[in-house]
């Protein structure tokens, strides 16, 4: 992988064998899903901070590019809340490809994908701490053989002390909740979850501050991501999309 920030390029400019390897991928059943292409990622390659996240949802699917949509929006603001702009991390997805109708990823799909792509981008960014966004990313880094994914209700806000895979080193990951969980919560329940949200963004930052010392975590200003992708969603969308 080549250094480049994909919320700056549209993918095209971004034309290096990892990038172009990825879009081509039907390495599993998902790309037969009705998705219009596997998904990259945003951020730069030297960010100390990699955030996971699941798999493309609707507009994710659309721009080709993870979180860009209504729990993206609530991500760069969460990123925001404690000083850390979303140019300045990482971002990708266990799963590159939209499963149909926006099912839940088994975490055998997860294994899979994750193997074939995901661990090279952790290698080749080598973050010094992974934020590990729900279940499917949860259950790749704490049990990534289970049948069954853990609970991220009792699991996140503490750390896994991720192991390594197939040669990859491992590294401090903290499990938190996906912003589309949050997005679907009300009342109080919503505002604790926020706030629990909140806290393991603080601790995440604040292990990657004790590791590397000063961090350039970037301006306040979110990213205009439909400004900067349209280009690239006008092509996606001339694909076959359902039924691909
Ligand atoms: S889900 Fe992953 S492994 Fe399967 S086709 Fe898409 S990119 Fe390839």
């Amino acid at each position: 992988m080549e250094e480049g920030n994909l919320f700056a390029s549209p993918p095209a400019a971004v034309a290096d064998d990892w990038q172009a390897a990825l879009a081509a991928c039907r390495d599993c059943p998902l790309c037969r899903e009705g998705n219009r292409g596997p998904t990259g990622y945003t951020g730069p390659l030297s960010a100390p901070l990699m955030i996971v996240g699941e798999g493309p949802g609707a507009v994710e699917d659309e721009y080709g590019v993870p979180l860009v949509g209504p729990s993206g929006e609530l991500l760069n603001r969460a990123l925001a809340s404690v000083g850390i702009s979303r140019e300045a991390v990482y971002v990708t997805n266990v799963i590159k490809c939209r499963p149909r109708g926006n099912r839940t990823p088994t975490p055998a799909e997860g294994l899979h994908c994750a193997r074939r792509w995901l661990l090279q981008e952790i290698g080749a960014v080598n973050p010094v701490a992974i934020l590990a966004l729900g279940k499917a990313a949860l259950t790749f880094f704490a049990a990534p053989f289970a049948k069954t994914a853990p609970g991220i209700v009792r699991r996140r806000g503490t750390w896994i002390d991720w192991a390594g895979m197939d040669g990859v080193a491992g590294r401090p990951v903290m499990p938190t909740f996906h912003p589309a969980y949050l997005l679907r919560l009300h009342g109080r329940e919503e505002v604790r979850a926020k706030w629990q949200v909140y806290d393991d963004l603080q601790a995440v930052k604040a292990r990657v501050e004790t590791a590397v010392g000063t961090v350039a975590w970037g301006g306040a200003t979110p990213p205009d991501w439909r400004r900067q992708w349209d280009t690239a969603r006008a092509m996606r969308m001339q694909r076959k999309g359902e039924g691909r």
